[in-house]
C-alpha cells in the first residue's frame, strides 16, 4: 500500500479519500501535474511547481501551498514509497461545495498527490513507439493543465483500441499535439515543433527538449506541421515528462524514416537523460 498526500496530511492509500461534493469530482474544476522521479530525485519539480502556478491563476484558484512547501510534499512522497525511478501526480481542486456551476464563495481549495514507480533506464519504448490520428476535440484553452480530459481519453482509448502507443490529435490536418505528449517531427534536417498558443499545453519537457536541441547544433524551429508531413517526416519524436524523450516509427499504417528509431530522437534522448542526471532534487 503507498503513502499518498491529501490536504496537509500524508496517510495511506486507502485512507486518501475526497469527499463526492469535491468539485473536482463533479465539474473537473481543477488542474494537476506530472514530475518524474529519477535517480531517486525530482526532475524539474521547480518548473512542473511554476506551471500548476500558473494554471491555477488562469482558473482563479489561490494558492494556499507555496511552491517551496509543494516540493518537500512531493520529496516526501519519494522517500516514504521508496522511489527510485517514477513519477509524482498532484492535483489541486476548487474545493468542496454545494453543486453549483460559478465559484462557490468561500471553498478551500482540495489538494493530493501520491507517486508511483515507472522504470526509465530500460524502456522498451525507445525502439520506437507508434501514434494513432485522431482529431482533436478539446475546448479553446489547452494551455490550462486542466483535469477535464474527456477528450484527451477518448484519443487515447481510440490510439489503444488501434494498437498504438498514443494519439496524434490533430485540428484540420494540422497536428495539435498527443494526447498526453508533446509531438516533433524532423524535416529536411530541422527539428519541428507547434508553436505556444491556447491550442497546447506548454511542455516542460518541450521547452527543455529546445534548448538541447540547440546546444546540441540541431537545427529547430516552432512551427506547425500538418499530418501528411509527419507521415512523410524524415523523423518524429514525443516527449513528455514521465516519457522523456521517445522514437516515433510509425503513424497508423505509414513506417516513419526507415522504421527504426531516428538518429535525432536518439540523441536528444540521450542529452535527456543526462541532463536529468545532473538536475534531480532529492
Ligand atoms: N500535452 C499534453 C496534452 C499533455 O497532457 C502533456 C503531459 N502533461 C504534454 C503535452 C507534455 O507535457 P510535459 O512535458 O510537461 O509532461
Amino acid at each position: 500500500m503507498s503513502m499518498c498526500w491529501v490536504n496537509g496530511r500524508f496517510v495511506d492509500e486507502a485512507a486518501a479519500t475526497l469527499s463526492i461534493f469535491d468539485r473536482g469530482t463533479l465539474f473537473g474544476d481543477g488542474v494537476y501535474e506530472v514530475a518524474a522521479v529519477y535517480n531517486g530525485g525530482l526532475l524539474d519539480a521547480d518548473l512542473h511547481l511554476a506551471r500548476l502556478e500558473r494554471s491555477m491563476a488562469e482558473i482563479q484558484i489561490t494558492p494556499t501551498l507555496s511552491a517551496s512547501a509543494w516540493l518537500s510534499v512531493m520529496q516526501g512522497l519519494v522517500h516514504q514509497n521508496a522511489i527510485r525511478e517514477g513519477l509524482v501526480y498532484l492535483q489541486v481542486t476548487r474545493g468542496v461545495a454545494e453543486r453549483d456551476f460559478p465559484f462557490p464563495r468561500d471553498a478551500v481549495p482540495s489538494m493530493f498527490a501520491y507517486a508511483r514507480p515507472k522504470r526509465y533506464g530500460d524502456d522498451p519504448n525507445v525502439r520506437g513507439v507508434s501514434l494513432h490520428v485522431v482529431p482533436d476535440q478539446r475546448w479553446d484553452r489547452c494551455d490550462i493543465k486542466s483535469t477535464s480530459m474527456l477528450a484527451q481519453v477518448l484519443a487515447k482509448q481510440s490510439a489503444r483500441a488501434a494498437g498504438a502507443f498514443e494519439a496524434m490529435m490533430h485540428d484540420r490536418g494540422t497536428v495539435t499535439e498527443g494526447g498526453s505528449s508533446t509531438l516533433w517531427i524532423v524535416q529536411h534536417g530541422t527539428l519541428l515543433t507547434r508553436p505556444l498558443s491556447h491550442d497546447i499545453l506548454a511542455g516542460i519537457t518541450r521547452d527543455v527538449v529546445l534548448e538541447l536541441a540547440s546546444r546540441e547544433g540541431i537545427p529547430v524551429l516552432e512551427r506547425a506541421f500538418t499530418v501528411d508531413d509527419a507521415r512523410q517526416a524524415e523523423e518524429c519524436v514525443l516527449t513528455s515528462a514521465t516519457n522523456f524523450v521517445l522514437p516515433v516509427t510509425r503513424i497508423d499504417e505509414s513506417v516513419i524514416g526507415t522504421g527504426e528509431p531516428g538518429p535525432i530522437a536518439l540523441r536528444l534522448r540521450d542529452a535527456y537523460l543526462a541532463r536529468a542526471a545532473t538536475r534531480t532534487q532529492t
